[in-house]
């Protein structure tokens, strides 16, 4: 076959872009390569971080009438515990940087800073592809789209996870993940839903505890989801966790703000569940925020030298 001129040198423009898009995913994306090398059960993670409800208004209540769904189908499918604390800046965008890094940063709280270290999923998709789409943070709240990179020179830019933030109510954001996690299956999802912290700030108590409930509502949905998608079922594991508490009564505004170092503030939630962790079982050892981090790296089969966190090994069975 004799080409003309112009087929000649589309073939070689095809060529050359064949070769540099290949490049261009460096390391390479391989689908095959879904760290199956791991020795645990758990192949994806979803985190839900619900935005600023006390533990006096949530799992610290006797009766959780907050969160029923938690208490009544989720508890006895998972571990929880009940000595979880913020001792970082308790603030929105701090509080969830150190769930995605591992490491305590004082953080402008208004989206212009990016975090000093990686990610736990930059981390991960540099290990495992690099195909952004099976990384994905869904916020409520636009400013939290700092989290999807960092300032560390050998990091910035790199192994980027795909953002979605907004300044949203929680059933949008809840609709967005949802249609998220079908379409793209990610692998790594960080979920943020605003409500509590939202009402909270407005000095709004009646909408306030009814948004905690619609956050306990919509984690329920998040994980039958997990449990109806075959991707999903069986192999993924949820942790549901908090940014920040706010004031305990007698502090300063109650729980309108938050911010300092006050049991109410400090105080948080820490739940999950999965193939490879302990179920119907509350813990009362202290733990912190600052642990999230190495622990899903173990989980999830990547290193993550720059966290200052410890593996909750007592979440393992
Ligand atoms: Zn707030
Ligand atoms: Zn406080």
């Amino acid at each position: 076959m004799k080409l003309n001129k112009f087929q000649f040198y589309l073939s070689i423009y095809l060529a050359l872009l064949l070769v540099f898009s290949c490049e261009s995913n460096e390391p390479g994306f391989n689908p095959e390569n879904t760290g199956t090398d791991s020795h645990y059960k758990t192949r994806h993670l979803v985190i839900v971080v619900i935005d600023g409800p006390r533990f006096q208004d949530t799992w610290g209540d006797p009766l959780k009438v907050n969160i029923p769904h938690f208490a009544n189908e989720l508890a006895s499918i998972g571990i929880n515990h009940n000595r979880f604390f913020n001792r970082g800046a308790t603030y929105t965008t701090s509080g969830v940087a150190t769930i995605t890094t591992g490491n305590y940063q004082w953080m402008a709280n208004d989206g212009s800073e990016v975090p000093f270290f990686p990610s736990i999923f930059q981390m991960w998709l540099k290990k495992y592809g690099g195909n952004p789409n099976q990384a994905q943070i869904i916020t409520g709240k636009k400013k939290l789209s700092v989290l999807a990179d960092c300032a560390d020179p050998k990091w910035r830019g790199r192994f980027n996870p795909m953002v979605n933030t907004e300044n949203r109510d929680d059933k949008k954001t809840l609709n967005v993940a949802l249609s998220l996690l079908e379409k793209h299956h990610p692998r790594m999802t960080l979920i943020h839903f605003r409500g509590p912290d939202f009402y909270g700030h407005a000095n709004d108590w009646t909408n306030y505890t009814k948004s905690i409930k619609e956050t306990d509502q919509y984690t329920y949905d998040i994980w039958q989801f997990l449990q109806s998608d075959p991707f999903y079922k069986d192999v993924t594991t949820l942790i549901v966790t908090n940014d920040h508490g706010r004031h305990s009564d007698g502090i300063r505004d109650g729980f309108v703000s938050h911010g300092d170092f006050c049991e109410g503030c400090m105080h948080i939630n820490f739940y999950a569940s999965g193939p490879d962790f302990y179920s119907n079982r509350e813990i009362n050892k202290p733990r912190q925020i600052v642990d999230i981090a190495s622990t899903v790296a173990t989980l999830m089969d990547f290193e993550l030298p720059t966290s200052s966190g410890l593996v909750m090994w007592e979440l393992f069975k």
